[in-house]
């Protein structure tokens, strides 16, 4: 087995007892402290991706931004930390502008997006002053200008790119639901020119997520530099995460080589160039940490644990591949390949499809790293679940920061 603790936020180790502790604090602590499943952020970790993207991207492009794709980990606490570090925040909804704000983000520094956004987010977003909304199609217009209030837009595009991911996390094809074709996107962009009320101020676009080679990005460029100059591009996001042994992102520096020497030979030179990295951002940072509740065994071990898909849809909604360890004995001894399972009433409920673990019994905690993603995104109430709560781990110091959902939080919705 290779060393599992490598896929831990950076900064973990473990105990004299092999326990893993993560931002300084024993897992087998948070889970006393918080119960399970838990889902625990290492905060110097997440800060130093933070910087790593910031410097980086400054290095390469004095004036761009880093903009964090909210939608990947959409809570207060962690959009605070990116405030901190200096980024901007990407929201694709109501709710997470209402975070972002909540986090203390100069509004001026939030970039809008979504394909369908409803009247109600439109007005949001004017209301509070946002920085850039990205118009996905004629409607987006349509909305803000009935608001009757100025506003700074991109418009998305469709470069046409494809790139070797799940084709559900695949967005910048032809025939995606985002953005226009460049045919189609020019009539709107004259559309915005001639606009009293809004200010057409560049072009976005975003090939899609959890990519793990630098072309796709680098190819997206030309594309929408044929659609004329502009002050500003958003070239999205979408750099790949290590979940496993067996991915191996490229690193922030030679993702931003591809994408901002492709920008430097297509796009105007005092372009503002914005990044949206999520899933990259925050993927590593994290980890959960559930109880074992079932050991069954046959054909197949089933080791079945505390949660599943209410805190982890990644799995069954794009067949990412984790791993896992029990706390205190990831090196063994007796390890023997296991299928880690969820507690809800679907088959696909499974975390890890084959992996190896040591003499799992009922009552230990089982640990899976690679969690910071979507997971908290994609929580939800399947089978009466109750949300997990989310504790940000800093120097040995646990702070709840998403508390637990209650009985009372799920019937007080239950109006009948
Ligand atoms: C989801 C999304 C991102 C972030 O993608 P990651 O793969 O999480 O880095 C950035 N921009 C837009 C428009 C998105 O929809």
């Amino acid at each position: 087995m290779s060393d599992l603790l490598s896929l831990f936020p950076s900064g973990s180790r473990l105990d004299g007892d092999g326990t893993v502790v993560v931002g300084g604090c024993r897992a087998d602590d948070l889970a006393a402290e918080f119960g399970t499943p838990v889902l625990v952020v290492a905060e110097q970790a997440l800060r130093a991706r933070a910087r790593e993207y910031r410097d980086e991207l400054a290095a390469r492009r004095p004036g761009s931004r880093v903009v964090f794709a909210s939608k990947a980990f959409p809570c207060t606490a962690v959009q605070r930390v990116m405030v901190e570090e200096g980024l901007g925040l990407d929201v694709a909804g109501g709710g997470e502008i209402l975070t972002a704000l909540k986090a203390g983000v100069d509004p001026g520094l939030i970039v809008l997006h979504g394909n369908a956004k409803s009247d109600e987010e439109i007005a949001l977003a004017v209301e509070h002053g946002i920085g850039l909304v990205v118009v996905d199609n004629a409607d987006d217009v349509d909305r803000l200008e009935a608001t009757g209030r100025p506003q700074d837009v991109l418009v998305r595009i469709i470069p046409g790119v494809t790139a070797d991911t799940h084709a559900h996390v695949l967005t910048g094809h032809a025939g995606s639901k985002f953005g226009l074709a460049p045919a189609d996107a020019a009539a709107l962009i004259r559309r915005i020119e001639h606009s009293p009320r809004l200010r057409m101020r560049g072009l976005h676009v975003h090939v899609g997520s959890q990519i793990l080679d630098v072309e796709p990005f680098a190819e997206s460029v030309a594309p929408i530099a044929r659609l004329g100059e502009f002050e500003i591009y958003d070239l999205g996001g979408g750099l790949g995460a290590r979940y496993t042994w067996a991915d191996k992102p490229p690193s922030v520096a030679s993702y931003l080589d591809a994408l901002i020497g492709a920008a430097k030979q297509h796009l105007p030179a005092s372009a503002q160039l914005i990044i949206e990295p999520g899933r990259s951002m925050v993927c590593t940072a994290a980890t959960t940490i559930y109880r074992v509740t079932t050991v069954k065994r046959g054909a197949i071990t089933f080791v079945a644990v505390d949660g599943g898909m209410g805190d982890n849809l990644e799995v069954a909604l794009f067949e990412q591949r984790f791993e896992a360890g029990i706390v205190g004995r990831f090196d063994g001894p007796g390890l023997e390949s296991v299928t880690v399972v969820g507690r809800h009433c679907e088959s696909g409920d499974v975390l890890v499809d084959g992996v190896p673990l040591s003499e799992p019994a009922v009552g230990d905690l089982l640990a899976i790293p690679a969690t910071g993603a979507y997971c908290y995104t994609m929580a939800n109430n399947y089978n009466g679940n109750r949300r997990i709560p989310v504790v940000l781990a800093n120097e040995g110091v646990p702070r709840l920061v998403v508390r637990r959902e209650t009985w009372d939080d799920l019937m007080a919705r239950d109006v009948d």
